[in-house]
């Protein structure tokens, strides 16, 4: 298809009301047709404008010769023993993730925001692989639709309902890449996500996890308060500004001040703070007192991530005794304090096929994703 078509999948809904407008649809009508699209999109899903039998023949000919609905490319497939599930996507020059956990009750969808990350946080992988490119909205919200659809196929249902058994009911953007750095994308992403037209899910079932973008968490709060977690991963400016190097810009006091602000926005009254446990590094005692007086300064729970060992990396995981007896230093001072649970660990034996370098990166994106949204999410979630 040639590239002067519009991709439905990048816009929200006011923007393909605006897009009705620019292709000659009645003032009148182009809120409803944008509604009636969005239904069509992401929540039956349809790949084809000819399915979109409630829009009159004319208009879906005019959307025909205007726009095209582009689906992202699946390189690969993966369930683990214990559901866990993963989709690898094409996306030009490189792959980026999503991985879907099931629980009793509720199926969590982890999705990315950009193809590498810039900030270079020292335990991390995507980190460690340097900043590819940001992923566009279509590309972000197309890991939700294309999750949505391929789990109610094999579920037998047909089309998202508001009020029917949904495979996905949160969404957490903890997969690779810092969303608040594409944030003009990642926004039109949630609101279609919220959009009662769309996926409907409630502010507090989508969580954005951020390294702490200070000006951006902000800016989320006036424009999409959803749930937030953020990366703390160290107590105290002299070991964050080594650990996530973006603390040299924002430090932990402003970070902090921050997520008060936000607070007053929020769906939940708390912020989830994450903290990788890396061994002899940050998960000593000093450090547990440390981080209880700083947890004190906002309603927050903590969730602890057994860091999870890569090629090269210089950092090891934290022994299971040190992590309980951490968690119970915190959970004594009175803070909620979660261990992350493993989830989809023999999915790597599924990606024997791929290249050694995706194959790596895949092994521990899915550990990553699976650990970050194991316990991030509040109980009644
Ligand atoms: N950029 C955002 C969101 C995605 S990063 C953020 O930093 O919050 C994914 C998360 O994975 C990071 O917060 C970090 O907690 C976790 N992570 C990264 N590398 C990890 C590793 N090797 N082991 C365990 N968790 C890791
Ligand atoms: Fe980027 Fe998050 Fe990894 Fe840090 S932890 S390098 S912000 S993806």
């Amino acid at each position: 298809m040639s590239t002067n078509l519009q991709n439905l999948l990048e816009l929200n809904q006011p923007a393909l009301a605006a897009f009705f407008a620019q292709v000659g649809e009645k003032p009148s009508s182009v809120k409803m047709r944008a509604k009636q699209t969005l239904k069509w999109l992401h929540q039956s899903q349809v790949t084809d404008f000819s399915a979109m039998t409630d829009i009159a023949k004319g208009t879906r000919e005019t959307l025909a010769a205007h726009a095209e609905i582009r689906d992202l490319t699946v390189i690969r497939d993966s369930t683990a023993s214990d559901g866990t599930r993963k989709w690898l996507f094409d996306v030009g020059s490189s792959a980026v993730d999503a991985v879907f956990i099931p629980e009793e009750g509720r199926g969590t969808l982890c999705i990315s925001s950009q193809a590498g990350c810039a900030l270079d946080c020292a335990f991390c992988s995507t980190g460690k692989q340097g900043f590819n490119r940001n992923l566009s909205t279509a590309e972000i919200i197309g890991q939700l639709r294309y999750a949505d659809l391929t789990l109610k196929a094999d579920l037998g249902i047909v089309g998202r309902t508001l009020d029917g058994v949904q495979p996905v009911t949160n969404v957490v953007m903890m997969g690779m890449g810092e969303p608040l750095a594409n944030f003009e994308a990642v926004v039109p992403a949630l609101e279609l996500m919220l959009d009662d037209n769309a996926y409907g899910l409630s502010r507090r079932r989508v969580t954005v996890s951020t390294s702490g973008l200070v000006p951006q968490i902000d800016e989320l709060a006036k424009r999409s308060p959803v749930a937030l977690a953020v990366s703390l991963h160290a107590p105290t400016d002299a070991l964050r500004d080594v650990l996530v190097p973006i603390n040299k810009r924002y430090p932990i006091s402003e970070l902090l001040a921050s997520c008060n602000r936000y607070l007053e926005f929020a769906p939940r009254d708390f912020i989830t703070f994450e903290y990788v446990m890396l061994d002899g590094v940050n998960d000593q005692m000093e450090h547990a007192e440390a981080l209880i007086k700083i947890a004190r300064q906002v309603p927050c729970k903590l969730n602890l991530i057994p860091f999870n060992p890569f090629p090269n990396s210089e950092f090891k995981k934290s022994p299971r005794e040190q992590i309980l007896a951490f968690q119970r230093r915190l959970s004594d001072a009175g803070i909620v304090t979660t261990i992350r649970k493993t989830r989809g660990d023999d999915i790597d034996a599924a990606c024997g096929q791929l290249a050694g370098q995706i194959k790596d990166r895949t092994r521990r994106t899915i550990a990553i994703h699976a650990a970050r949204m194991a316990n991030t999410l509040g109980e009644d979630a």
